[in-house]
């Protein structure tokens, strides 16, 4: 049986910070043909509002949204991501799975520990990934590639969504057309994001959070030329073959 892979994987700690990231990325890849797949690391046991079931059928309706091909969370405990050679081992076994080409990584730096964790998490598990020896057969499965099929595998891109982050974004991508599905996407995560009372004080109402999500995307929007946009860091020069065609306008 020939196991598809993947174009893009997103991982994050948190099921909505790939919709709050990169959420508009992904299914503008996926609206132009690209495989996309989203992992996240916990389940969501510890959010203030709804169960963990709850956040599970919310993430599922999410990835509807977005197009996404595959979404599944690991059981990391929520709160307490950490990166051990367990947790390494899991994340490697999916990489080996899904075979992304490029892989979206929360930012290296940020207020939640669950964040900056996943960031080094990720990328040290891609690391083990693509090594030849190391056997990951009595990993747990994700589903997608049976035990004898886990060659090594690196994605050949690792960028970061920094939207969490105060930094100057290497490049932004231009989701004008993919911003209110984008913001669909958030908003079915009815037990965290629709007006109730519980954790009211600590939750923004929907108009707040609209508000918000509306100023940050078209600030990244506005920093290359369009109206909404995602950022992202890479940690590699940006190549250029033509500077003709080097896009965002200087003067
Ligand atoms: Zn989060």
């Amino acid at each position: 049986m020939n196991h598809a892979s993947y174009d893009i994987l997103a991982l994050a700690a948190h099921r909505d910070d790939v919709e709050q990231t990169c959420g508009g990325t992904l299914l503008k890849m996926a609206e132009r043909g690209r495989r996309t797949a989203i992992l996240d690391l916990t389940q969501g046991e510890m959010g203030t509002r709804g169960t963990a079931e709850d956040r599970a059928r919310e993430a599922d309706e999410a990835a509807r949204i977005l197009k996404v091909s595959w979404r599944r969370a690991l059981d990391i405990p929520d709160g307490r991501v950490e990166n051990t050679w367990e947790n390494r081992l899991k994340v490697a076994r999916v990489i080996r799975e899904l075979r992304p080409s490029v892989l979206i990584l929360p930012y290296w730096q940020g207020r939640h520990p669950d964040h900056y964790t996943a960031s080094v998490l990720g990328y040290e598990a891609c690391f083990l990934a693509g090594l030849a020896k190391l056997d990951l057969s009595h990993v747990q499965s994700s589903g997608q590639r049976p035990a004898e099929e886990l060659a090594p595998h690196r994605p050949f891109k690792i960028i970061y969504a920094s939207l969490y982050y105060d930094v100057r974004p290497s490049f932004v991508v231009d989701i004008t057309d993919q911003f209110e599905l984008r913001f669909a996407s958030l908003m079915a995560y009815k037990s965290q994001y629709r007006d109730q009372r519980t954790g009211s004080g600590l939750f923004p109402a929907e108009a707040e959070i609209r508000a918000r999500v509306e100023s940050m995307a078209r600030f990244y929007g506005m920093l290359g030329g369009v109206t909404y946009a995602e950022p992202f860091v890479q940690k590699e020069v940006g190549l250029v073959d033509d500077v003709l065609s080097i896009p965002v306008k200087s003067i």
